[in-house]
């Protein structure tokens, strides 16, 4: 996207400051309703509240400016904005799977798409299949007359597997079926996969939109068409949308984004380089590195990577790793990332002790996000912890 566009879009698009007293920041318009003069044209906004203002539930004045910036950023006809990331993966498949359909998923996606298919869709009768997305040839064997869906999340946020988008777009379109990106890893300004041919992209705008961990929100983009059958069903229906506050958070976050991403892409790559000489690692997993099996569909599809990494620790009892963790001075050990803060987040804290298996790489996981800090400070946190360890 050239830079006059970007700055366009965070700066300008979508804002109507004649209509508030030529504000910069725009209001936030907190209000739950909105009035009418005429019975016609209360009639009209009936028949469809996806044009007009009726009521915050569906449209809000500070969450269409956010609406119109986040669809030009993915290139989208339109989009729309839900209280969480969870939410727009709800409803983006949801809105298109009837019972007896079937869905074709990306491997280990996100928790919440997984326990959604295995454990909310089944009770209407959609199946999930689960396919090693770096083939090609996974996705068409998997592929069955009623799929309707296939979910990709590339890269995904813990070994940042990646799909090859414009392959698998391309399958899905010549069979019918719906294609759904997660985009949260990279964000519009690092992958763009409306242009790859996929149909909707969705992000956790919880993570770098927000940017300063403060906010909860999901965005999905697509066609109008498509948005407005969503808006019409799932999002009315379930009254997941976004609030006028959070929105506005997430505006504010939006015109920082480009210069957080480009500070956070600096300082990984310090902290990579760190990290990769030090003994206590035995691997640095990270889709831009020149050790990425799959580095070559990462340059191709990807303009950046960012903030979030894998390491996998020597250790031989897990205790090696929770002393690790629990050394961290400044980087917390916390979920999600995308906010100013650096975090830390070993994989063996979701098993039960007893499974630990020292042999199983993924065991030794440990996913760090690298916040707004200087390199040199989150250098120095992890080796004192590194050397807390032995
Ligand atoms: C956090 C996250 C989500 C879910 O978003 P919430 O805003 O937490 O509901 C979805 N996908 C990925 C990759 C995430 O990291």
């Amino acid at each position: 996207m050239p830079d006059q566009d970007l700055s366009y879009i965070l700066n300008e698009l979508g804002e109507e400051r004649e209509q508030y007293f030529r504000a910069i920041a725009p209001p936030i318009m907190q209000s739950s309703n909105f009035a009418f003069k005429k019975v016609e044209d209360l009639r009209k906004v009936f028949e469809d509240e996806y044009s007009n203002y009726l009521y915050s539930r569906g449209l809000n004045p500070t969450v269409e400016i956010l609406r119109k910036k986040l669809a030009a950023l993915d290139g989208a006809e339109d989009c729309l904005v839900f209280n969480s990331g969870a939410s727009a993966i709800f409803a983006s498949v949801f809105a298109n799977i009837q019972s007896g359909d079937h869905i074709v998923s990306v491997g280990k996606p996100y928790t919440w798409a997984q326990k959604m298919f295995d454990n909310v869709l089944p009770r209407f009768g959609v199946a999930t299949t689960y396919v090693d997305g770096t083939k090609i040839e996974n996705f068409e064997r998997a592929i069955l007359p009623n799929t309707k869906v296939i979910y990709l999340e590339s890269p995904n946020s813990w070994d940042f597997a990646l799909q090859d988008l414009r392959a698998i777009a391309e399958l899905a379109r010549a069979e019918g079926i719906i294609t759904i990106c997660d985009n949260s890893y990279c964000t519009p300004l690092y992958q763009r996969p409306i242009e790859m041919g996929i149909d909707m992209v969705l992000q956790s705008a919880t993570k770098y939109i927000g940017g300063h961990s403060d906010v909860v929100a999901g965005v999905l983009t697509g066609t109008r068409e498509m948005m407005k059958k969503i808006f019409d069903n799932e999002l009315l229906n379930m009254g997941n949308g976004v609030s006028p506050f959070n929105a506005w958070l997430l505006i504010r976050g939006l015109r920082t984004l480009p210069l957080r991403l480009e500070r956070i892409t600096v300082t990984t790559r310090k902290v990579i380089d760190y990290l990769k000489q030090h003994p206590s690692v035995e691997e640095v997993i990270f889709p831009l590195d020149d050790s990425f099996p799959q580095l070559e569909l990462a340059r191709q599809q990807m303009t950046g990577a960012c903030g979030l990494l894998t390491i996998v620790m020597k250790a031989e009892k897990m205790e090696e790793i929770v002393t690790f963790c629990e050394s961290l001075r400044h980087i917390m050990m916390a979920v999600s990332w995308g906010g100013h803060e650096s975090l830390a987040i070993p994989r063996c804290a979701s098993l039960q002790p007893s499974a630990f298996n020292a042999a199983e790489k993924e065991h030794r996981m440990i996913r760090i996000y690298v916040g707004l800090e200087e390199a040199g400070y989150l250098i120095a946190d992890m080796e004192q912890a590194f050397a807390a360890v032995h």
